[in-house]
């Protein structure tokens, strides 16, 4: 979760005169705020990334080194969302004892984030904003072509033994994950807003929300 912006009109009536105004706004939201630096600690949620899971398959022939042939039993994970209920979770406990902790589903603002994060994970499917990243099947194995600076694509890369491979696929993996995750902060901005956008029609809504203009409204 982050602030997110919106571009903001207003026109105001006094009588005969007509004054508008356009800004960009930024809201300010309560949760995931440290209470010391003046939030309310609110309580924060989040939405992990559908990182790979499984082995690739690794062909080892007598007479060649080992080689990766496929993607064996790799896939995509699925997007892994925390709430105050997600004990356990590594990436979900690093939330505890700070910004208010993770969100119980007796907050108000529950429903409201809820729509939010599963916006996130939405934003993974394919043809979504971040549809194209951390994938591994997709018809394509995408990951197969991928080189780090300096090394052969992960479908050229030889290890004298299955050991050896494996933990070289693994810091491929790594590197793979890293540059998915770059990618999908340079889009945050984007995300973030169509996340926000998605909640704000879930109550409880913001004061910049509760403005109503009557007869005014366009
Ligand atoms: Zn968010």
């Amino acid at each position: 979760m982050q602030n997110a912006r919106y571009n903001v009109g207003v026109t105001a009536y006094a009588g005969a005169e007509v004054a508008t105004g356009r800004a960009t706004l930024t809201t300010q939201v309560p949760w995931g705020v440290d209470p010391s630096e003046g939030g309310v600690g609110l309580g924060v949620a989040a939405t992990f990334a559908p990182v790979p899971i499984g082995e690739p398959a690794i062909a080892c022939a007598s007479s060649t080194p080992c080689r990766i042939t496929g993607p064996g039993t790799l896939r995509r994970g699925m997007p892994f969302l925390c709430y105050a209920e997600s004990v356990g979770h590594a990436g979900c406990d690093q939330f505890k004892g700070q910004n208010g902790g993770l969100m119980p589903d007796t907050s108000s603002f529950r429903a409201k984030i809820e729509r939010h994060e599963s916006t996130h994970v939405a934003q993974f499917n394919f043809g979504r904003l971040n549809g194209d990243l951390y994938g591994i099947e997709d018809g394509s194995f995408p990951l197969m072509s991928f080189a780090p600076p300096g090394g052969p694509p992960l479908g050229q890369l030889t290890a004298p033994t299955q050991g050896e491979l494996e933990q070289a696929f693994r810091n491929y993996l790594i590197l793979w994950i890293r540059a998915s995750g770059d990618q999908q902060r340079e889009r945050s901005g984007a995300a973030e807003s169509e996340a926000w956008q998605a909640a704000d029609g879930v109550p409880p809504q913001y004061l910049f929300q509760m403005c109503h203009c009557g007869s005014q409204c366009q």
